[in-house]
Protein backbone atom coordinates (compact mmCIF):
# COMPACT_ATOMS: atom_id res chain seq x y z
CA UNK A 1 0.00 0.00 0.00
CA UNK A 2 1.24 3.50 -0.83
CA UNK A 3 2.30 6.45 1.17
CA UNK A 4 -0.27 8.99 2.69
CA UNK A 5 1.16 11.33 1.46
CA UNK A 6 0.30 10.01 -1.78
CA UNK A 7 -3.48 10.77 0.12
CA UNK A 8 -3.49 13.57 1.72
CA UNK A 9 -2.20 16.38 -0.91
CA UNK A 10 -2.93 20.25 -0.63
CA UNK A 11 -4.31 21.53 -3.98
CA UNK A 12 -7.51 24.22 -5.44
CA UNK A 13 -10.86 22.63 -4.89
CA UNK A 14 -13.08 22.19 -6.05
CA UNK A 15 -12.90 18.93 -6.61
CA UNK A 16 -10.14 16.65 -5.86
CA UNK A 17 -10.73 14.10 -9.49
CA UNK A 18 -11.75 17.23 -11.28
CA UNK A 19 -9.14 20.37 -10.14
CA UNK A 20 -6.41 18.50 -8.34
CA UNK A 21 -5.84 16.14 -10.66
CA UNK A 22 -6.38 17.69 -14.01
CA UNK A 23 -4.46 20.75 -12.28
CA UNK A 24 -1.63 17.27 -11.95
CA UNK A 25 -2.04 15.91 -15.21
CA UNK A 26 -1.53 19.28 -16.76
CA UNK A 27 1.73 20.38 -14.94
CA UNK A 28 3.04 16.52 -16.17
CA UNK A 29 1.97 17.34 -19.68
CA UNK A 30 3.87 20.03 -19.92
CA UNK A 31 6.65 19.31 -18.35
CA UNK A 32 6.83 16.38 -20.49
CA UNK A 33 6.33 18.23 -23.73
CA UNK A 34 9.04 18.92 -25.69
CA UNK A 35 9.77 21.93 -27.68
CA UNK A 36 7.21 23.89 -26.13
CA UNK A 37 8.14 27.07 -28.14
CA UNK A 38 7.06 25.23 -31.33
CA UNK A 39 3.74 24.33 -29.63
CA UNK A 40 0.78 26.04 -31.74
CA UNK A 41 -2.06 24.86 -29.67
CA UNK A 42 -2.51 22.79 -26.77
CA UNK A 43 -5.56 21.26 -27.20
CA UNK A 44 -7.00 19.70 -23.76
CA UNK A 45 -9.76 16.93 -24.05
CA UNK A 46 -12.28 16.12 -21.36
CA UNK A 47 -14.33 12.86 -21.08
CA UNK A 48 -16.88 11.24 -19.42
CA UNK A 49 -17.48 12.71 -15.72
CA UNK A 50 -14.92 15.58 -16.22
CA UNK A 51 -16.78 16.63 -19.56
CA UNK A 52 -20.31 16.36 -18.07
CA UNK A 53 -19.60 18.20 -14.64
CA UNK A 54 -16.28 20.02 -15.51
CA UNK A 55 -18.10 23.14 -16.28
CA UNK A 56 -19.32 23.79 -12.58
CA UNK A 57 -16.04 21.64 -11.31
CA UNK A 58 -13.85 24.28 -13.04
CA UNK A 59 -11.86 21.86 -14.39
CA UNK A 60 -11.08 24.39 -17.89
CA UNK A 61 -10.12 27.27 -15.55
CA UNK A 62 -7.65 24.92 -13.51
CA UNK A 63 -6.02 23.93 -16.88
CA UNK A 64 -5.83 27.32 -18.32
CA UNK A 65 -4.01 28.37 -15.40
CA UNK A 66 -1.59 25.60 -16.12
CA UNK A 67 -1.05 26.89 -19.18
CA UNK A 68 -1.11 30.06 -18.72
CA UNK A 69 1.15 31.83 -21.47
CA UNK A 70 0.37 29.17 -24.09
CA UNK A 71 -2.17 28.96 -26.47
CA UNK A 72 -4.77 26.31 -24.92
CA UNK A 73 -8.34 25.13 -26.13
CA UNK A 74 -9.90 22.79 -23.54
CA UNK A 75 -13.05 20.66 -25.07
CA UNK A 76 -15.56 18.91 -23.75
CA UNK A 77 -15.95 15.67 -25.02
CA UNK A 78 -19.83 14.26 -24.59
CA UNK A 79 -19.70 11.61 -26.97
CA UNK A 80 -16.80 8.92 -26.30
CA UNK A 81 -18.66 6.73 -23.91
CA UNK A 82 -16.59 3.84 -23.89
CA UNK A 83 -13.83 4.72 -21.20
CA UNK A 84 -11.45 3.16 -19.36
CA UNK A 85 -12.58 5.62 -16.40
CA UNK A 86 -14.81 7.91 -16.19
CA UNK A 87 -12.69 10.43 -15.54
CA UNK A 88 -9.98 10.69 -18.44
CA UNK A 89 -8.23 13.69 -19.70
CA UNK A 90 -6.23 13.79 -23.90
CA UNK A 91 -3.45 16.30 -23.55
CA UNK A 92 -2.49 17.10 -27.05
CA UNK A 93 0.41 19.48 -27.88
CA UNK A 94 -0.26 20.64 -32.19
CA UNK A 95 3.33 21.81 -33.59
CA UNK A 96 3.78 24.31 -36.03
CA UNK A 97 4.59 21.74 -38.57
CA UNK A 98 1.85 19.54 -37.92
CA UNK A 99 3.01 16.76 -35.79
CA UNK A 100 1.83 16.20 -32.40
CA UNK A 101 2.44 14.97 -29.25
CA UNK A 102 -0.33 13.03 -27.13
CA UNK A 103 -0.70 11.62 -23.95
CA UNK A 104 -4.28 10.18 -22.41
CA UNK A 105 -4.58 10.65 -18.60
CA UNK A 106 -7.28 9.23 -16.05
CA UNK A 107 -7.67 11.04 -12.73
CA UNK A 108 -8.33 8.39 -10.47
CA UNK A 109 -10.21 9.96 -7.29
CA UNK A 110 -8.45 12.19 -4.31
CA UNK A 111 -6.43 14.03 -6.63
CA UNK A 112 -4.48 10.35 -7.65
CA UNK A 113 -3.51 10.48 -11.64
CA UNK A 114 -2.25 7.72 -13.90
CA UNK A 115 -1.68 7.61 -17.87
CA UNK A 116 -4.25 5.31 -19.36
CA UNK A 117 -1.47 2.94 -20.99
CA UNK A 118 1.08 2.59 -18.16
CA UNK A 119 0.91 3.53 -14.94
CA UNK A 120 2.39 6.31 -13.35
CA UNK A 121 2.14 5.56 -9.69
CA UNK A 122 4.57 5.58 -6.72
CA UNK A 123 5.78 2.40 -4.62
CA UNK A 124 4.26 0.76 -2.23
CA UNK A 125 5.22 1.49 1.30
CA UNK A 126 3.32 -0.88 3.24
CA UNK A 127 3.20 -4.52 3.29
CA UNK A 128 -0.36 -4.76 3.79
CA UNK A 129 -3.17 -3.61 2.28
CA UNK A 130 -5.93 -4.09 4.25
CA UNK A 131 -7.34 -3.79 8.04
CA UNK A 132 -7.00 -7.45 9.09
CA UNK A 133 -3.08 -7.50 7.62
CA UNK A 134 -2.47 -4.72 9.47
CA UNK A 135 -3.88 -6.19 12.59
CA UNK A 136 -2.25 -9.19 12.32
CA UNK A 137 1.14 -7.39 11.71
CA UNK A 138 0.73 -5.24 14.69
CA UNK A 139 0.15 -8.75 16.65
CA UNK A 140 3.33 -10.79 15.02
CA UNK A 141 5.17 -7.78 15.82
CA UNK A 142 4.35 -6.90 19.41
CA UNK A 143 3.30 -3.54 18.44
CA UNK A 144 -0.16 -2.18 19.55
CA UNK A 145 -0.03 1.59 18.28
CA UNK A 146 -1.46 1.81 15.00
CA UNK A 147 0.77 5.29 14.70
CA UNK A 148 3.83 3.73 15.72
CA UNK A 149 3.60 1.41 12.49
CA UNK A 150 3.09 4.57 10.18
CA UNK A 151 6.16 5.83 11.49
CA UNK A 152 8.00 3.02 11.14
CA UNK A 153 6.97 2.74 7.60
CA UNK A 154 6.59 6.54 6.36
CA UNK A 155 9.72 7.91 8.48
CA UNK A 156 9.47 10.29 11.82
CA UNK A 157 9.09 13.36 8.98
CA UNK A 158 5.08 11.93 8.10
CA UNK A 159 4.61 13.99 11.76
CA UNK A 160 5.41 17.17 10.24
CA UNK A 161 4.06 16.77 7.10
CA UNK A 162 0.85 15.65 8.79
CA UNK A 163 1.06 18.60 11.10
CA UNK A 164 1.52 21.22 8.32
CA UNK A 165 -1.45 19.83 6.51
CA UNK A 166 -3.30 20.11 9.67
CA UNK A 167 -1.96 23.68 9.70
CA UNK A 168 -3.52 24.84 6.35
CA UNK A 169 -6.77 22.97 7.10
CA UNK A 170 -7.60 24.74 10.56
CA UNK A 171 -6.33 27.84 8.99
CA UNK A 172 -9.02 27.47 6.01
CA UNK A 173 -11.47 26.95 8.96
CA UNK A 174 -11.02 30.02 10.50
CA UNK A 175 -10.41 32.37 7.72
CA UNK A 176 -13.46 30.88 5.73
CA UNK A 177 -15.71 31.70 8.95
CA UNK A 178 -15.09 35.42 8.75
CA UNK A 179 -16.08 35.48 4.83
CA UNK A 180 -19.58 35.94 3.73
CA UNK A 181 -21.89 36.48 0.41
CA UNK A 182 -23.06 34.07 -2.19
CA UNK A 183 -20.42 31.33 -3.30
CA UNK A 184 -19.48 31.03 -7.22
CA UNK A 185 -21.73 29.85 -9.85
CA UNK A 186 -25.32 29.95 -10.92
CA UNK A 187 -26.75 28.40 -7.56
CA UNK A 188 -26.39 31.58 -5.84
CA UNK A 189 -25.81 29.78 -2.79
CA UNK A 190 -25.37 31.85 0.42
CA UNK A 191 -22.53 30.86 2.24
CA UNK A 192 -23.74 30.31 6.01
CA UNK A 193 -20.75 28.74 7.96
CA UNK A 194 -20.38 32.35 10.02
CA UNK A 195 -24.01 32.43 11.06
CA UNK A 196 -23.52 28.65 12.59
CA UNK A 197 -20.79 29.60 14.16
CA UNK A 198 -22.16 32.38 16.16
CA UNK A 199 -25.48 30.64 17.03
CA UNK A 200 -23.43 27.58 18.11
CA UNK A 201 -21.57 29.82 20.53
CA UNK A 202 -24.48 31.42 22.07
CA UNK A 203 -26.64 27.88 22.26
CA UNK A 204 -26.64 27.16 26.04
CA UNK A 205 -27.50 23.26 24.81
CA UNK A 206 -23.81 21.06 25.32
CA UNK A 207 -25.54 19.05 22.46
CA UNK A 208 -26.60 21.35 20.20
CA UNK A 209 -23.65 23.50 20.71
CA UNK A 210 -21.29 20.78 19.85
CA UNK A 211 -23.66 19.64 16.53
CA UNK A 212 -23.77 22.77 15.38
CA UNK A 213 -20.03 23.78 15.74
CA UNK A 214 -19.18 20.73 13.90
CA UNK A 215 -21.05 21.76 11.37
CA UNK A 216 -19.80 25.04 10.99
CA UNK A 217 -16.53 23.73 10.91
CA UNK A 218 -16.88 21.44 8.25
CA UNK A 219 -19.54 24.35 6.07
CA UNK A 220 -16.73 26.36 6.81
CA UNK A 221 -13.99 24.10 4.78
CA UNK A 222 -16.71 22.91 2.17
CA UNK A 223 -17.28 26.29 1.29
CA UNK A 224 -13.93 27.58 1.02
CA UNK A 225 -13.44 24.85 -1.29
CA UNK A 226 -16.46 26.18 -3.43
CA UNK A 227 -14.47 28.91 -3.96
CA UNK A 228 -12.07 27.25 -5.14
CA UNK A 229 -9.54 27.90 -2.35
CA UNK A 230 -6.61 25.33 -1.78
CA UNK A 231 -7.96 22.75 0.61
CA UNK A 232 -6.57 19.43 1.82
CA UNK A 233 -8.01 15.83 0.23
CA UNK A 234 -8.78 14.64 3.56
CA UNK A 235 -9.45 12.01 1.70
CA UNK A 236 -11.16 14.61 -1.36
CA UNK A 237 -11.82 18.11 -1.95
CA UNK A 238 -15.82 17.51 -2.00
CA UNK A 239 -15.21 15.68 1.73
CA UNK A 240 -13.01 17.95 2.80
CA UNK A 241 -14.35 19.36 5.36
CA UNK A 242 -15.52 15.90 7.48
CA UNK A 243 -12.22 15.33 9.18
CA UNK A 244 -10.91 18.67 9.92
CA UNK A 245 -14.34 19.96 11.63
CA UNK A 246 -13.61 16.86 14.10
CA UNK A 247 -10.07 17.45 14.44
CA UNK A 248 -10.46 21.36 14.91
CA UNK A 249 -13.13 20.78 17.93
CA UNK A 250 -11.05 18.80 19.57
CA UNK A 251 -8.14 20.72 19.26
CA UNK A 252 -9.85 24.01 20.23
CA UNK A 253 -12.24 23.03 22.99
CA UNK A 254 -10.47 19.64 24.16
CA UNK A 255 -6.76 20.63 24.61
CA UNK A 256 -5.17 18.28 23.01
CA UNK A 257 -2.01 19.33 21.57
CA UNK A 258 -1.20 19.52 18.17
CA UNK A 259 1.27 16.17 18.03
CA UNK A 260 -1.92 14.03 19.60
CA UNK A 261 -4.16 15.62 16.89
CA UNK A 262 -1.47 14.20 14.62
CA UNK A 263 -1.26 11.53 15.06
CA UNK A 264 -4.69 10.49 14.75
CA UNK A 265 -4.72 12.16 11.78
CA UNK A 266 -2.67 9.81 10.59
CA UNK A 267 -4.14 6.79 12.45
CA UNK A 268 -7.68 7.94 10.64
CA UNK A 269 -6.04 8.01 6.97
CA UNK A 270 -3.92 4.71 7.18
CA UNK A 271 -8.09 3.75 7.57
CA UNK A 272 -8.73 5.55 4.58
CA UNK A 273 -6.05 4.00 2.35
CA UNK A 274 -7.00 1.05 2.77
CA UNK A 275 -10.47 1.93 1.43
CA UNK A 276 -8.11 3.68 -1.43
CA UNK A 277 -6.43 0.34 -2.08
CA UNK A 278 -9.35 -1.82 -2.44
CA UNK A 279 -12.60 -0.08 -3.54
CA UNK A 280 -11.62 4.32 -4.58
CA UNK A 281 -12.50 7.22 -3.38
CA UNK A 282 -13.72 8.71 -6.68
CA UNK A 283 -17.42 9.96 -6.66
CA UNK A 284 -17.15 9.31 -10.47
CA UNK A 285 -16.46 5.89 -9.83
CA UNK A 286 -18.58 4.54 -6.96
CA UNK A 287 -20.83 7.13 -5.96
CA UNK A 288 -20.81 10.17 -3.19
CA UNK A 289 -20.41 7.05 -1.31
CA UNK A 290 -16.74 6.81 -1.91
CA UNK A 291 -16.03 10.04 -1.07
CA UNK A 292 -18.41 11.16 1.83
CA UNK A 293 -17.96 7.27 3.68
CA UNK A 294 -14.74 7.45 2.83
CA UNK A 295 -14.01 10.70 4.98
CA UNK A 296 -16.39 9.55 7.71
CA UNK A 297 -14.60 6.57 7.83
CA UNK A 298 -11.40 8.22 8.62
CA UNK A 299 -13.03 11.26 10.76
CA UNK A 300 -14.13 8.25 12.85
CA UNK A 301 -11.34 5.90 13.03
CA UNK A 302 -9.05 9.72 14.20
CA UNK A 303 -11.55 10.93 16.86
CA UNK A 304 -11.35 6.99 18.08
CA UNK A 305 -7.97 6.72 17.87
CA UNK A 306 -7.65 10.18 20.13
CA UNK A 307 -9.81 8.93 22.95
CA UNK A 308 -7.65 5.71 23.20
CA UNK A 309 -10.04 3.73 21.59
CA UNK A 310 -8.65 -0.12 21.28
CA UNK A 311 -7.18 -1.30 17.58
CA UNK A 312 -11.14 -3.30 17.62
CA UNK A 313 -12.68 -0.56 18.61
CA UNK A 314 -10.81 1.80 15.83
CA UNK A 315 -12.53 -1.10 13.29
CA UNK A 316 -15.76 -0.48 14.43
CA UNK A 317 -16.12 2.79 14.38
CA UNK A 318 -14.32 3.00 10.72
CA UNK A 319 -17.26 0.40 9.64
CA UNK A 320 -20.25 1.81 11.64
CA UNK A 321 -19.17 5.17 9.68
CA UNK A 322 -19.37 3.23 6.37
CA UNK A 323 -21.87 1.20 6.52
CA UNK A 324 -24.26 3.39 7.02
CA UNK A 325 -23.19 5.51 4.13
CA UNK A 326 -23.22 2.48 1.65
CA UNK A 327 -25.06 3.84 -1.82
CA UNK A 328 -24.74 7.52 -1.18
CA UNK A 329 -25.40 8.72 -4.70
CA UNK A 330 -23.18 11.30 -6.32
CA UNK A 331 -25.66 14.09 -7.89
CA UNK A 332 -24.14 17.36 -7.50
CA UNK A 333 -26.85 20.00 -8.74
CA UNK A 334 -25.20 22.35 -11.93
CA UNK A 335 -22.36 20.13 -11.53
CA UNK A 336 -21.02 22.35 -8.65
CA UNK A 337 -19.67 20.91 -5.21
CA UNK A 338 -22.22 22.84 -3.19
CA UNK A 339 -25.75 20.93 -2.86
CA UNK A 340 -25.71 18.52 -1.99
CA UNK A 341 -21.96 18.33 -1.05
CA UNK A 342 -21.67 20.89 1.71
CA UNK A 343 -24.66 20.31 3.69
CA UNK A 344 -23.03 15.99 3.81
CA UNK A 345 -20.14 17.71 5.16
CA UNK A 346 -21.95 18.74 7.97
CA UNK A 347 -23.85 15.37 8.43
CA UNK A 348 -20.93 13.00 7.46
CA UNK A 349 -19.07 15.19 10.71
CA UNK A 350 -21.87 14.31 13.23
CA UNK A 351 -22.15 11.30 11.95
CA UNK A 352 -18.64 10.35 12.44
CA UNK A 353 -18.61 11.12 15.80
CA UNK A 354 -21.73 9.46 16.11
CA UNK A 355 -19.76 6.02 15.18
CA UNK A 356 -16.89 6.53 17.85
CA UNK A 357 -19.64 6.93 20.37
CA UNK A 358 -21.04 3.68 18.64
CA UNK A 359 -17.91 1.85 18.73
CA UNK A 360 -16.97 3.14 21.98
CA UNK A 361 -20.18 2.30 23.92
CA UNK A 362 -21.33 -0.83 22.22
CA UNK A 363 -18.25 -2.80 21.38
CA UNK A 364 -17.66 -3.77 24.91
CA UNK A 365 -21.18 -5.72 24.68
CA UNK A 366 -21.21 -7.22 21.19
CA UNK A 367 -18.75 -7.96 18.37
CA UNK A 368 -19.19 -6.03 14.87
CA UNK A 369 -20.24 -8.87 12.63
CA UNK A 370 -19.53 -6.62 9.91
CA UNK A 371 -15.37 -6.03 9.65
CA UNK A 372 -14.30 -2.82 7.94
CA UNK A 373 -12.51 -4.82 4.87
CA UNK A 374 -15.78 -6.53 4.30
CA UNK A 375 -17.79 -3.30 4.14
CA UNK A 376 -15.32 -1.83 1.67
CA UNK A 377 -15.87 -4.51 -0.40
CA UNK A 378 -19.72 -4.43 -0.27
CA UNK A 379 -19.19 -0.24 -0.79
CA UNK A 380 -17.30 -1.04 -4.20
CA UNK A 381 -19.89 -3.45 -4.83
CA UNK A 382 -22.89 -1.11 -3.99
CA UNK A 383 -20.92 1.13 -6.37
CA UNK A 384 -20.63 -0.64 -9.98
CA UNK A 385 -24.21 -1.12 -9.38
CA UNK A 386 -24.78 2.28 -8.73
CA UNK A 387 -26.58 3.82 -12.36
CA UNK A 388 -24.29 6.33 -14.28
CA UNK A 389 -26.35 9.08 -13.70
CA UNK A 390 -25.53 9.02 -10.17
CA UNK A 391 -21.96 9.21 -10.23
CA UNK A 392 -21.10 12.55 -10.27
CA UNK A 393 -22.54 13.13 -13.80
CA UNK A 394 -25.40 15.75 -12.58
CA UNK A 395 -27.90 13.15 -14.67
CA UNK A 396 -29.79 11.79 -12.11
CA UNK A 397 -30.78 12.20 -8.10
CA UNK A 398 -30.76 15.82 -6.68
CA UNK A 399 -29.17 17.13 -10.09
CA UNK A 400 -32.39 16.18 -12.13
CA UNK A 401 -35.25 17.60 -9.77
CA UNK A 402 -33.89 20.92 -9.24
CA UNK A 403 -32.90 23.50 -11.64
S1 LIG B 1 -22.19 14.54 -4.01
FE1 LIG B 1 -20.47 13.72 -2.81
S2 LIG B 1 -19.12 12.72 -4.31
FE2 LIG B 1 -20.54 14.03 -5.43
S3 LIG B 1 -19.39 15.95 -5.74
FE3 LIG B 1 -20.64 16.16 -3.85
S4 LIG B 1 -19.28 15.51 -2.17
FE4 LIG B 1 -18.34 14.80 -4.08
Amino acid sequence: MKSLRELLILGPGPSSSHTIGPHRIAETFLALTPNKEQVKKFEITLYGSLALTGKGHATDAIIEKVFDGYPVEVVFNFTETKLKHPNTMQCRAIYNDGHNFTKRYLSIGGGAIQEEDGIYSPKDIYPFNTFDKMEKYLSSHELSDIYDLIEKFEGPDILNYAKQLLNSSFLTIQSSLTKSGILPGPLKLKAVSQEIYKRASSSKSRTERRILLLTAFSYATAEANARGEMVVTNPTCGSSGVVPALLFYEYKYHHFNINEIAKAYLVGALVCNFIKQNASLSGALLGCQAEIGSASSFGAASISYLYGLTVHQIEYASEVAMEHFLGLTCDPVDGYVQIPCIERNGMAAIHAYTAYLYAKNISPYRKNRVSFDKVIEAMKLTGKELPNDLKETSLGGLAKVIC
